[in-house]
Formats: structure tokens, sequence, C-alpha cells
């Protein structure tokens, strides 16, 4: 039965108790230009309407006759600051998450678009006061908090930190540099079997300002990690997840079980398969491009064909969040572009990527309690 704090919402069931289709929410957010390209002069190819609207239309060339415009459930001009892009897109996620349901966020786009802004931003701590660049997790943390607040006996709050390299697994929160995750199927669950990853850190938190420090140190080991090896940050994938336990009164006794969960996930850049087709699948193959990359875009065109066979078990990234793929979580991509005409081909592929994901539909559902 529902507990304290979680509530079924009837829209999302239809007659026979299972639950609706509800396509994957997509938004872009166009960042400002940066300071090369000012420098060099680079114009700009992107434009919106207002601070936030729905459509973006790029220039592609000298006649407005070439121009292509998209429409998105959300677009963000370079004006829209962090707390527009929270209050519009993940603060309802929020709530989501506290009505039960397992929802992801991924940042999607070129290196130096704005994904690690967009989704962590500025970490420091100022006497437990955001700062105005904090991004969507230390703002989570501190809105998750507040709501949770003076139900603390009732709810458990856990954070783990997770980055994807070559295909290989990194726990940004383990004490040990070089511990390496594994991954398996547990077909305990009723109905699907679950992705684990084995030996994973659960931190417990008991305020955003806890949760906000694991997000400091796991970045700063990333940073470090980076340091010796150029191409990490632009070719790895963070997972930061945030789940929320609450008290269950049985006949044993009480136990937490898991409420929510909220999957933030910081991907490796796009610029990483920029190629196409087969020739694309053999440079993976010989670990020249980004193997998981690669395969989330052939799961969202196996998704949007309705094909028979979805490659979810090709790649570790596609294994560990294929619930937020057609699946069960409520999902939500931020595309993150540049305005400005040097990156013009990167941008265009970015919008058509993120626009075929609009049409990938998941089935949203309550977790048991
Ligand atoms: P990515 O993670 O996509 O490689 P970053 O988040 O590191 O890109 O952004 C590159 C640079 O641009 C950083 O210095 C970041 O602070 C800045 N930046 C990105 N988006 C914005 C934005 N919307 N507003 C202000 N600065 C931004």
């Amino acid at each position: 039965s529902p507990t304290s704090g979680t509530k079924r919402k009837e829209r999302d069931y239809d007659h026979d108790g299972g639950c609706e289709e509800t396509s994957i929410h997509v938004v872009v957010r166009c960042r400002g230009r940066n300071d090369r390209e000012v420098r060099e002069n680079s114009g700009v190819v992107l434009s919106t309407t207002g601070v936030k609207g729905k459509s973006i239309e790029l220039s592609m060339g000298p006649s407005a006759l070439s121009n292509k415009t998209y429409n998105f459930d959300k677009v963000f001009s370079p004006a829209a600051d962090q707390s527009i892009v929270y209050d519009e897109v993940v603060a309802p996620i929020l709530e989501e998450m506290l009505a039960g349901y397992n929802c992801t966020i991924f940042a999607y786009g070129q290196t130096g678009t704005g994904k690690t802004y967009t989704m962590s931003g500025d970490m420091s701590d100022n006497l437990g006061l955001l700062s105005d660049s904090a991004g969507i997790i230390p703002r989570v943390l501190h809105h998750l908090f507040n709501k949770l607040e003076g139900d603390a006996a009732e709810s458990s709050v856990k954070c783990s930190f997770i980055e994807l390299y070559n295909e290989e697994l990194r726990d940004l929160l383990s004490l040990d540099d070089n511990a390496k995750l594994k991954m398996f199927e547990d077909g305990s669950r009723k109905g699907h079997s679950a992705t684990v990853v084995q030996g994973m850190e659960e931190s417990h938190i008991k305020n955003a300002i806890e949760g906000i420090k694991l997000l400091q140190d796991g970045s700063h080991k990333r940073q470090v990690a980076a340091t010796k090896c150029n191409d990490l940050s632009s070719r790895s994938h963070t997972v930061f997840t945030v789940t929320v336990y609450v008290k269950r009164t049985t006949e044993g006794g009480e136990d937490f079980v898991s409420a929510g969960k909220l999957n933030l996930v910081d991907l490796a850049g796009s610029e990483n398969i920029q190629r196409s087709g087969a020739e694309n699948k053999r440079a993976a193959e010989a670990g020249l491009i980004n193997k998981s990359l690669l395969t989330l875009g052939r799961v969202i065109n196996a998704l949007v064909d309705k094909s028979s066979h979805i490659p979810y078990r090709e790649s570790k990234l596609t294994r560990l969040l294929q619930d937020s793929l057609g699946g069960r979580t409520k999902t939500c991509i931020i595309a993150t572009v540049s305005p400005a005409k040097s990156n013009l081909e990167e941008t265009i592929s970015t919008l058509d990527y993120a626009f075929r994901a609009k049409n990938i539909r998941n089935k949203p559902q309550v977790n048991q309690m």
C-alpha cells in the first residue's frame, strides 16, 4: 500500500489497472557564444523564441528558405538561467519521484555545450545556500530535503555516483580508486529483470550538504583521472542516482523500501559518434569510438522504429539504463547546443538525435511498496 509521502497518480492508469504510455520528454538548452566563438567571430545560427519557448530555428545557409525549425517540449535560450531550467524541467520530475516513480534525466550534446554545467554546475556550498550557477544535482538535493523535512523519521535518502569509460564502470564514491564495478542481471523481480551493479557504494545522506559533498568529491576524483587521460571527460558518462526509501510497517517490524529513484546522467560528448552506420559499428568494436553512446543511439532508433530487437545488451550504459528507454521509467533528455556557426554540423546532429528520441514511449509505473 502507498506509504506517507507517496501517492498514486490516477491519470497514469488505464481501466485495466495497467499504466499509460507517455513520450519521453525532450528539451533543448542553448548556451551563449563562448569567448572563443566570439573571438573567432563565428556567427550565430540559432534563434529561439523568448527565454523559454518550444521551437528553435537553425539558419543553414544564406537564404531563409534553407532555415530549419524544430519543435521540442521546451527550448531554453541562453538567457535561461539554472533556476528556470530547474523549475521548468526538473521540479515536476522530483514530484514524480516522490510519488513513487523511477525517473531519469539525460544531458546529451557536443563537448563544451553545457552538459556538466546543466547537471552539476557550481557545486560550492555557501553556508547551505545554493549558488545561482548551481546545476540540477545540487538543486535536486536541496529541493528533496526541503520536501522531506518533518518526515525525516519516515524516509531515508541514498546516493550513488558512477562513471562509465571504455565500457568499464568505476565507483566515484569508493575510497578505492581502482575499484571496477561489475554488472549482473537480477531476474528475481516480478515481471522484468533489472541490472544490478555489484559492490556499488550507496551512501546514506542526512541532508543536501552531505549529498553535494559526495558530488564534489566524486567530480574531483573524475577530474584527477581526467588530467592523466585527456579524453576521459569528453568520453565518459557519469550517473548520479538519488533514491528515496520510505518506512514500511510489516508483520515482522519496520523496514525501508525504495519509493522513487532519480538517475542524473551526464553523457559523453556526442561528437564521439559523429560518423554513421556500419563504419561506426566497426570503429566501436575496435574501441575507437564510444560504444555505449553509439548503442544508446541504436537503442533509440530501434525503439522509434518499433523494431522487434532492441540492442540494450550491447553496451553497459544501455544495460544500466534499460528501464529508462522504453521501460517503466519517466525519462527526460536535455540536449545542449552551441549557437555558433562553427559548430553547426554538430548542432544539427544533436537536434536531429533529440528530435528522434521524442518518439520513444515509456510506460511509467510506480514502485510497489
Ligand atoms: P560539457 O559538459 O557539455 O562538455 P560544460 O558544462 O563543461 O560542457 O560547459 C563548457 C563551458 O561553458 C563551461 O565553462 C561552462 O561553465 C560554460 N557554460 C555552459 N553552458 C552555460 C550556460 N548555459 N551559461 C553559462 N555558462 C555555460
